[in-house]
């Protein structure tokens, strides 16, 4: 029996999303924080559960070959980057090696061959969206930074890596701003203080910024002295305040106050031009989002007569990447002020053959399904990390599109949602990782699937009436 305090010496053999190493003894995993694949380290076990437990390292024995020097001072503390001390291409096979056996053990698809991760040249300096806590600590000064790995501690730190240089002045700004208004940071425990967050938003391509204030308020006072100081910096397009009162660790809260510029900016994927609000979802990685969106244009197969739903479609960015090449794209996606920006890309680039609902894609589809028959020949789906509710799943088996593309940002419910739809009569064809969040433990999968019946039975369809009453009957039986 392994037990609190127990030291031992392991090799680390793996490493969880959360960039933890993992060791093994006498076949219990134990989870290591600050060690690689690779490394032999002795250990002391902190705490254990029934299946898996967690050990501190207390001194590394033999290195690992694939370490490097983060080159981030804060690297180690950091909750934001998980993967800094393992050399680049090691981080890039182990999400490889992650996919597949993800694929493998939750989706039973251990033939399925998952191609290298595409890679980033240079993987720092990538993000487009940068959120900060605001804090203060112990001495009574006002910090922001970054939260230490599963804490809300935060970490004084106004230069990111991964974040754009112009960052850095504005949370220098925003601080020296608070010091001098004595404006006062967010405290969580008490639920008092003003400034939660400050959200920055860059346009890669075109070099608009946004700066977002989330306060826990209505108001901030001397605000027009902080636009002021912001408004010198180049590129300040839009600023705002973000009202979030809650007692919740959600960032944004719901409604907004302008204060200078436009409602949005706007950035470029490929030649389509985005207008992007404080509350849509956008991809934090536009050079990535490009190979990304080429991968799904390309396993759509679209030769410009398909009917495509893109589900979870945020503000449009892949419904509108395909429309070019579709007869129709309609989107679908829960956020409405993203569906208004959704709305105003297509017209802002000239594309009429694209339709958006507001909604959740496992009610909006079965709904238009049963009600008006709509048809597909290609669906995508983008789902968050939960992945797709089973209903939404169960309307697309009924649908039967020739292909399916899946935009996964978590291979454990890709690999549940591939097993559901494999099940259904899909084959998976392809398997590309990209690498959307270097240096960061997460992937992002693009996957497709292709109908295994002939073309003919597809366009026959499943009648619907036949398929709900299936399906009801099976709930019924279920019940009983
Ligand atoms: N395809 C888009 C957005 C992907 S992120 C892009 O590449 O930019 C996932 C999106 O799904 C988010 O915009 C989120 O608001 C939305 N979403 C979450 N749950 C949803 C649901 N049940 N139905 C529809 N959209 C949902």
């Amino acid at each position: 029996m392994i037990q609190k305090n127990d030291s031992f010496i392991v090799k680390i053999e793996d490493m969880t999303t959360e960039g933890e190493g993992i060791g093994k003894v006498e076949g219990f995993p134990l989870f290591i924080k600050d060690t690689v694949i690779g490394d032999e380290a002795e250990i002391k076990v902190i705490k254990v559960k029934k299946t898996y437990g967690y050990g501190r390292l207390m001194r590394l024995l033999v290195p690992s070959k694939d370490r490097v020097e983060p080159a981030c001072p804060v690297a180690r503390q950091c909750g934001g980057c998980q993967l800094q001390a393992m050399a680049y291409e090691k981080q890039l096979e182990l999400k490889q090696k992650k996919v597949k056996n993800n694929l493998a053990r939750i989706g039973g698809l251990t033939e399925v061959e998952v191609q290298p991760v595409i890679g980033m040249e240079y993987p720092f300096r990538y993000r487009n969206k940068t959120q900060v806590p605001f804090g203060k600590d112990k001495e009574g000064r006002i910090v922001a930074g970054f939260y230490a790995g599963r804490t809300h501690t935060i970490i004084d730190q106004e230069d990111c890596l991964l974040a754009q240089p112009v960052c850095k002045t504005i949370i220098h700004i925003m601080k020296q701003f608070m010091e001098e208004f004595h404006i006062e940071p967010y405290d969580e425990q008490a639920h008092r203080g003003l400034v939660r967050h400050l959200l920055i938003r860059n346009g890669y391509y075109t070099g608009q910024i946004m700066v977002c204030v989330i306060i826990n308020g209505t108001k901030l006072p001397h605000s027009e002295e902080l636009i002021r100081r912001l408004c010198g910096i180049e590129g300040m397009t839009s600023i705002c305040l973000n009202i979030n009162r809650e007692r919740t660790n959600v960032i944004m809260g719901k409604q907004m106050v302008w204060l200078y510029g436009t409602h949005y900016i706007e950035d470029r994927i490929g030649d389509i031009r985005y207008r992007i609000s404080p509350l849509s979802f956008f991809q934090v990685n536009p050079l990535q989002t490009k190979k990304l969106y080429d991968t799904a244009l390309s396993f759509a197969g679209l030769t410009g007569e398909e009917t495509v739903w893109d589900l979870y479609c945020g503000i449009g960015t892949i419904s509108l990447f395909l429309a070019r090449h579709a007869k129709m794209v309609y989107g679908v996606e829960i956020v409405e002020p993203a569906i208004e920006d959704a709305r105003t890309n297509a017209l802002a680039n000239g594309i009429t053959n694209a339709q958006f609902f507001v909604g959740k894609a496992e009610e909006v589809l079965p709904e238009q399904y049963r009600t008006k028959q709509v048809k597909a020949d290609v669906i995508v789906v983008d789902p968050p990390r939960k992945g797709c509710d089973e209903t939404l799943l169960e309307t697309i088996a009924a649908m039967q599109p020739k292909r399916v593309v899946y935009v996964s940002c978590d291979s454990a419910t890709l690999a549940r949602d591939l097993k559901y739809l494999t099940g259904a009569g899909y084959e998976v064809k392809r398997v590309q990782p990209v690498e959307m969040f270097a240096l960061g433990g997460h992937v992002e999968t693009v996957c497709l699937l292709s109908n295994r019946k002939p073309d003919s039975y597809v366009h026959l369809n499943l009648k619907m009436e036949d398929y709900y009453r299936i399906k009801d009957a099976q709930k019924e039986q279920g019940k009983k």
